[in-house]
C-alpha cells in the first residue's frame, strides 16, 4: 500500500469501514509509516474532537491513548482473524485426513 492510499483510507479506518484485506494493509503502512501515522493521529484528534463536542461526556481527552487503543483493537481484530483461519485450516486438515483413515479402515474390512 502507497502513503496516498493509506491516506485515502484513514477516514473509512477511523469510520470502521475498511474491509479485512484493506485494514491490514493499512496497519501494517502505518505501523511502517511515520508520516503516515501522523497523519492518522491529526485526522483521528479532529475526528474524536469533533464526536467530543456531539457528546455530553467530559472532555477529559486522552486522544492519543484513544488511538492507541483504536490500532490496537485492530491488531486484535486481525490477530483474531488469522487465528480462526489457522483453526479452520487444521480442522479441515483433521477431517481429511480421519476420512482418509476411515476409508483405509474400510478398505481392509472389504479385504481382509
Ligand atoms: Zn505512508
Amino acid at each position: 500500500m502507497t502513503c496516498l492510499d493509506a491516506r485515502k483510507r484513514i477516514y473509512d479506518y477511523l469510520n470502521h469501514k475498511l474491509s479485512d484485506e484493506d485494514l491490514k494493509e493499512f496497519i501494517d503502512h502505518v505501523n511502517g509509516c511515520n508520516e503516515c501515522m501522523e497523519e492518522l493521529r491529526i485526522t483521528h484528534m479532529v475526528y474524536s474532537g469533533v464526536a467530543e463536542l456531539d457528546s455530553d461526556k467530559d472532555s477529559d481527552m486522552d486522544i492519543d491513548g484513544a488511538l492507541k487503543r483504536h490500532i490496537a483493537d485492530s491488531k486484535f481484530y486481525l490477530m483474531r482473524k488469522f487465528v480462526m483461519k489457522i483453526m479452520v485450516m487444521v480442522v479441515d486438515t483433521i477431517a481429511f485426513w480421519a476420512a482418509v483413515v476411515i476409508f483405509i479402515m474400510q478398505l481392509r474390512i472389504w479385504i481382509l
